[in-house]
């Protein structure tokens, strides 16, 4: 992670309206060494998410005034804040706002309630995705569980056997497994696939993933379904 080296503290900036919430968040993640500063309001948060410069951001969906996807849109549009990753808070009734906010570039999202555990494991991956994604864009080679995908060459093997995917099934799962543990919607893994004269539509995403995850065989897997949202690659332990 960027900061360790200069041992200064990894910053999050929580935005979240709700008192015992900011408390959980802030609590575990200070124990974690994170520092952590929390904005009540929408608009609080896009001040502190330029004066502060946190590394991530955890973003309540339903807040008083400008709500959290309006929070995630103006952060996104601005190019001093829109690296950030922005993990959202939801409750699991909210799969619309979701995949909105997933749309408008959020990382991930977490659904309340949460436990500890959970809250710190999003964390951790959204900030070693940065870590990953960062410094080698033109990474060839994939080697994730038991899977490798030389990107250049178009192969996939798995456990060392050769297999055999079409065009489309290869592009999805370069787009999942170069962020293990980043979820995709269907219309976001559509826009990164899809030709000029490819008709892919967010149904014939489930039907990419079923040949794809079949052809994968044992390694099928690790395509996980991300009910009602859309599909994430399994991260490695
Ligand atoms: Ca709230």
């Amino acid at each position: 992670m960027r900061n360790i080296g200069r041992m200064e503290k990894i910053k999050i900036l929580v935005v979240e309206d709700e008192a015992p919430i900011q408390e959980l968040l802030q609590f575990n993640l200070e124990r974690k060494k994170y520092r952590v500063k929390v904005a009540d309001s929408g608009e609080e948060g896009i001040t502190l998410a330029g004066d502060f410069q946190p590394d991530l951001i955890l973003l309540d969906i339903m807040l008083p005034g400008a709500d959290g996807l309006e929070v995630c849109k103006k952060l996104k549009g601005d190019p001093k804040t829109a690296p950030i990753p922005i993990i959202m808070l939801t409750a699991l009734c909210e799969e619309a706002d979701i995949v909105t906010g997933l749309e408008l570039g959020a990382d991930d999202y977490i659904t309340k309630p949460f436990s500890p555990r959970v809250l710190l494991a999003r964390v951790k991956a959204a900030l070693r995705r940065i870590s990953i994604t960062k410094p080698v864009p033109n990474e060839d080679l994939i080697n994730v569980h038991s899977i490798s995908i030389d990107i250049g060459r178009h192969k996939v093997a798995v456990d060392g056997e050769d297999i055999s995917l079409t065009f489309t099934e290869f592009k999805v799962l370069q787009l999942l497994s170069q962020q293990p543990g980043r979820v995709f919607t269907r219309y976001q893994i559509v826009d990164a696939v899809h030709g000029d004269d490819y008709p892919v539509t967010d149904r014939s995403v489930d039907v990419q993933i079923v040949g794809l995850r079949k052809k994968l065989g044992t390694a099928g897997k690790y395509i996980e379904t991300v009910r009602g949202i859309g599909y994430r690659f399994k991260e490695e332990e």
